[in-house]
């Protein structure tokens, strides 16, 4: 009888999200029987003779049983043919962008890009002679004309960060494919449990992990995943060549965290819709920004996520108090966690676009809602917001 376990006997296709999020690209350790992939952490392995694998393996670097069992399982949550994992979200972007372009290459970039994405642009990759235009990417025509015939990539961010506008990822795959152009999404936000990019058209997506994958803010990762072989290999060759890996404990967190995804995604959601409920009808604030009301978003996406940006009534010192009342909302950077987080975009994660089309603005508040109690959650905002 074949074995069920074995991703090779399984149509991993016709399995729901829920249950891929455990199974997906799974099965028991080959050697041990051990359930869930136990942590190589190891740089290389004996040969049989030289050249004689045991397993495809030689050089950590290369692959990595742990990190083989994590990027089985991105390909299966993204629908792609291969799944690649990197030491954090940039170094998945570096690489991504490095196999696909060439200086004297131009990418179209959304203006609200997470800032780290920016700054990758801008103060890293223009110098080795990437060029790039940053465009409203909710305005197709905007987008359409910023297309070269030197385009290689349009790259979209839905929702963005911080203000969670939404772009729409099957007409922006049209305007890619027209232009000869490969469009990668950054998913990170929504997760493959409420937006699947490439079944909406998208060539590549890239993923922190470092948020709602690893989801218990304790690891840095990243993930590119491509439902297009040709480009697997690209990626696969870049991967090893330039080496941004993640390492086998990482890689084995990351795969711990995606187990949970589907249910944690569920609480996410649950919360941030009684949080905005709460919030448009507060006096204190003037403005909610949530994806619910987007009708792309309602198109392309199950949920909304547990991200919620909001603006403060009086300004800047009133968004930076209520950062500082609240008790259970930590103060920090990042996102995805189980527990919830609130920041000043301004002046913490978007810092570094202060006088750039990306500034946002100072009496802006960003949280990433947890999955604790909700009505927890609620007291301690109505608190910081009195
Ligand atoms: C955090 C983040 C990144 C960068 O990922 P790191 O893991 O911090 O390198 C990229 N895109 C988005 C949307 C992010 O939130």
């Amino acid at each position: 009888m074949s074995d069920p376990t074995n991703p090779k006997n399984r149509d991993d296709q016709s399995l729901a999200f829920e249950t891929l999020a455990i199974h997906g690209g799974q099965s028991a350790d080959a050697a041990t029987g051990a359930v869930v992939p136990p942590i190589y952490q190891v740089s290389t392995y004996k040969q049989d003779g030289v050249g004689g694998l045991r397993g495809g393996y030689e050089y950590s670097r290369s692959a990595n049983p742990t990190r083989t069992a994590l990027e089985a399982a991105f390909a299966a949550l993204e629908n792609g043919v291969a799944g690649f994992a990197f030491a954090s979200g940039l170094a998945a972007e570096d690489t991504l962008l490095r196999a696909l372009c060439k200086p004297g290459d131009h990418v179209v970039i959304p203006g609200d890009a997470y800032g780290g994405t920016y700054r990758l642009f801008a103060k890293v990759l223009e110098r080795w002679g990437l060029d790039y235009t940053p465009v409203a990417q909710q305005d197709l025509d905007e987008v359409r004309a910023a297309v070269r015939d030197n385009t290689r990539i349009v790259w979209c961010e839905t929702p963005t960060n911080p203000l969670l506008n939404v772009a729409d990822i099957t007409a922006l795959a049209t305007v890619a494919r027209d232009a000869d152009a490969k469009l990668v999404v950054d998913n990170t936000f929504a997760t493959p449990a409420l937006q699947r990019p490439l079944d909406l058209g998208a060539d590549i997506v890239v993923h922190s992990t470092t948020k709602y994958l690893g989801g218990h803010s304790d690891v840095i990762g990243g993930a590119l995943v491509t439902n297009d072989a040709t480009l697997a290999d690209e990626l696969a060759f870049h991967q090893n060549a330039m080496g941004a890996v993640a390492g086998p404990f990482d890689a084995w967190l990351v795969l711990r965290g995606i187990k949970t995804l589907a249910v944690r995604m569920d609480r996410h959601c649950d919360n941030a819709e009684r949080i905005v409920r709460m919030l448009r009808e507060h006096d204190a604030v003037t403005e909610v920004r949530y994806p619910d009301d987007d009708e792309v978003a309602r198109k392309q996406m199950t949920r909304y996520g547990g991200m919620v940006a909001f603006r403060v009534a009086g300004g800047e010192q009133q968004a930076l108090d209520v950062c500082a009342r609240t008790r259970l909302f930590t103060l920090a950077e990042s996102l995805g966690g189980v527990e919830s987080l609130i920041e000043h975009p301004g002046r913490m994660t978007h810092a570094s676009a202060a006088g750039s089309p990306l500034e946002v603005a100072g009496d802006l508040v960003r949280l990433s809602v947890g999955i604790e109690n909700a009505e927890d959650l609620l007291a301690d905002l109505r608190a910081a917001l009195a």
